[in-house]
């Protein structure tokens, strides 16, 4: 199966930290805690999250006084499971009037524009109808980009000039999705982050403006993070959620990565559900994210 294949550089090295976890194993002592510690390190859970984790451990195989290696290996996929589901999640928000509206934000280079054209290509595939707008007018290219995913699609988008307002393009793109009864826009937002406030007032004018155009949008707000950029990826999550209202995290490249412990350290610190994962560069590479299958076989 292509999911957990695209995610086999990260399972595989959990696994062996695992594993070597096991070759000392004398039951739960503070050399095992430590150990475990730094395999949850390693896989990018973050100093904060990990030593959630390790705590919740050590206090569930006390508890349950666990003693074989197995026994441990289970509780701590459990405990990893249990933080994920600790939140609950809202399902989509859909537009039962009209059009739902998608916003696309996140730096360059996470993979915003491909992810808006995997996205893209499953609606697509659910027989929904999709209009695309090239929002992001200051990375060079990036217009140039997302209209050849469309055209390649078989969807319009909606452009602009490079250097011009991406919430003129936004509005603009409103306006024909619902003249053409469109299910979805999907707005692939410009992520310039150089300056916070800048950040903002770009983001809260896109918010403003459509609105006005479509109510309740936009519906939702996803957050592109690229997951080989680790503890990085969770400070950059941090200022878009504390810039706008971020509804779920798509976190790409997992296939390019040893490190997907990334997941657990989002969802501790910052609540957010991870709607999607991205498992490559073809337009097929975008799945869902679910935790079990996500964690299964994790520890094998
Ligand atoms: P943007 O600047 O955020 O719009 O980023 P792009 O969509 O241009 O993506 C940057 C690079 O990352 C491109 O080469 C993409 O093909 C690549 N990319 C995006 N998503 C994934 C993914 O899930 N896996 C891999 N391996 N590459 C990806």
């Amino acid at each position: 199966d292509r999911y957990l294949s695209g995610l086999d550089k990260s399972k595989r090295s959990f696994s062996e930290r695992i594993r070597r976890l096991s070759l000392g194993f004398r039951g739960i002592d503070e050399e095992f805690l430590e150990e475990l510690m730094v395999a949850l390190l390693e896989a990018d859970l973050g100093i904060k999250t990990a030593q959630k984790v390790v705590d919740e451990v050590e206090n569930r195989a006390l508890d349950r006084k666990l003693s074989s290696f197995d026994e441990i290996s289970e509780c701590l996929v459990e405990v990893l499971r249990d933080m994920y589901v600790s939140y609950e999640d809202e399902a989509m928000h859909i537009n039962e009037q009209g059009v739902t509206v998608i916003y696309m934000v996140g730096v360059n280079g996470s993979g915003k524009t491909t992810t808006t054209a995997k996205l893209t290509k499953s609606f697509l595939d659910e027989g929904k109808k999709v209009v695309l707008a090239a929002a992001d007018t200051f990375r060079a290219g990036a217009v140039d980009q997302l209209a050849t995913w469309a055209d390649r699609l078989g969807v319009d988008c909606i452009k602009g000039r490079e250097n011009g307002d991406p919430s003129a393009v936004i509005v603009d793109a409103a306006r024909f999705a619902k003249e053409h009864h469109a299910d979805y826009l999907i707005c692939d937002t410009a992520g310039r982050l150089q300056n916070k406030t800048n950040l903002m007032n770009e983001l809260s004018k896109m918010r403003r403006v459509v609105e006005r155009e479509i109510e309740g949008a936009p519906h939702e707000v996803w957050l592109v993070l690229d997951a080989t950029t680790g503890q990085n990826g969770i400070s950059q999550a941090k200022i878009f959620t504390e810039t706008t209202n971020v509804t779920g995290i798509i976190l790409t490249k997992l296939d390019g990565t040893a490190k997907g412990g990334i997941v657990i350290a989002i969802r501790d610190l910052l609540g957010l559900p991870v709607k999607y994962i991205g498992l490559g560069e073809t337009l097929e590479d975008l799945r869902p994210f679910d935790i079990d299958s996500y964690l299964y076989g994790l520890c094998e």
